[in-house]
């Protein structure tokens, strides 16, 4: 659903404060210590674009710009005065790479899956060795497929992509890579984005074996923004420091205006410049999506950009209402949506074995769909800790 496109000024004056920020030698960064670090007794510190600012177990914290690094009072979260430009774009390199260069650089670019929270790709490809049989599922998608990573990869990294493509070949000789890019006739519907369902509809197997697959590492998963990240790294030279916000607005009637908008960010930076630029009729912002529980934030709060957490942002003219739930009316608007038939209505009617656990994917649906403003991802939460 559509309503009346915003006045073009405020798409441009959004990207123009953007760019002026990146050109000019100014700013101040700010990104949270993830818990339980151990933060070396160096700061503050000069550091540069790049620079290992902290290593936990699984990822890493890069420096997002030039500038002095400190710690907050609290040491909750890196302080970062930036001190000088840095590169925005580097140019299109080709490279070759072996296993363990691919995994350095991996290191070295603090590469994450985008598909699997706080697992570090180094981590992740580790497992896999070059002298086993495995499939490679390169998806189209990203989780919540907040914007077309395929398209851009398509039509800005076309080069890097083939040349990642026989990288994986050969790294993984064994391997068969299954690039589902070129699938025909794709029609992205959610939850097509969630690894376990794209596996379960595109190669046949039960959810439950896709689940499986995925935890014993016997398939290697890609979504497209993870390989956009990769092909940035492998052949742009270029860090995980930036990410791709999606910024999408609801009307105060509850409607939904998809039409896309993006910001390459910068960890760490504030976002302030949002509400500073926006209509005064957006009053709360969530960075949740439309299938995820919502955590509304006020506006001017909204704080600083967290490269591993903020994807989305969904700004609403008023606070989503928090209803009561309402009795079941028995519509099955839940099982009739539910896309891996789970049977969610049986945690409503408290018949909980009758619901298939393994078969949920916890793609939100069943409650976004609920008339009655029933709560049914809780109760599959619930369902499935006990
Ligand atoms: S039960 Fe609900 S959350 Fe689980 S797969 Fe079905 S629709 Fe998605
Ligand atoms: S969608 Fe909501 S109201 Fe309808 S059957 Fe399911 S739980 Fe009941």
């Amino acid at each position: 659903m559509l309503f009346p496109r915003l006045p073009r000024a405020f798409t441009r004056k959004f990207h123009k404060i953007e760019n002026k920020r990146e050109r000019t030698i100014q700013g101040n960064f700010l990104i949270p210590v993830p818990p339980g670090s151990e933060i070396p007794n160096v700061f503050p510190k000069r550091v540069e674009l790049g620079e290992v600012l902290v290593e936990t177990g699984s990822l890493r914290i890069l420096a997002p710009v030039n500038g002095v690094a400190s710690l907050t009072e609290s040491r909750s979260h890196f302080q970062i005065k930036q001190d000088g430009g840095w590169r925005t774009q580097s140019p299109y390199s080709s490279k070759s790479y072996t296993y363990e260069e691919l995994l350095n650089t991996f290191q070295k670019g603090a590469l994450a899956s985008l598909d699997f929270p706080s697992v570090s790709l180094q981590t992740y490809f580790s497992y896999f060795s070059s002298q086993k049989e495995f499939n490679i599922i390169l998806s189209p998608y990203s989780r919540y497929n907040h914007l077309d990573f395929k398209e851009m990869i398509e039509s800005e990294m076309a080069d890097a992509f083939s040349q990642f493509g026989a990288l994986l070949q050969s790294v993984f000789p064994k391997a068969v890579l299954q690039n589902y890019f070129l699938a025909e006739k794709l029609e992205y519907k959610h939850p097509d984005g969630i690894p376990e369902y794209l596996i379960h509809t595109k190669m046949g197997l039960g959810i439950e074996e896709a689940n499986h697959s995925l935890r014993h590492c016997e398939l290697l998963y890609l979504g497209a923004e993870t390989i956009f990240h990769i092909l940035r790294m492998l052949y742009y030279g270029e860090p995980f420091t930036r990410r791709h916000l999606s910024v999408c607005l609801v009307d105060k009637k509850g409607r939904l205006d998809t039409e896309p908008r993006q910001f390459l960010l910068t960890n760490g930076q504030a976002l302030d410049f949002i509400p500073q630029n926006i209509d005064q009729r957006y009053k709360v912002a969530s960075f949740q999506g439309m299938f995820e529980p919502i955590q509304s934030v006020e506006i001017h709060s909204l704080g600083n950009f967290n490269i591993y957490e903020h994807y989305n942002l969904t700004l609403y003219e008023r606070l989503p209402v928090i209803r009561n739930e309402f009795a079941c009316i028995d519509c099955y608007e839940c099982n009739t949506y539910c896309p891996t038939k789970a049977n969610p209505l049986a945690l409503v009617k408290t018949r909980e074995d009758e619901f298939l656990k393994s078969s949920c994917i916890e793609c939100g649906i069943c409650t976004l769909y609920c008339p009655s403003g029933i709560d049914i991802r809780a109760r599959i939460l619930e369902a499935k800790e006990s």
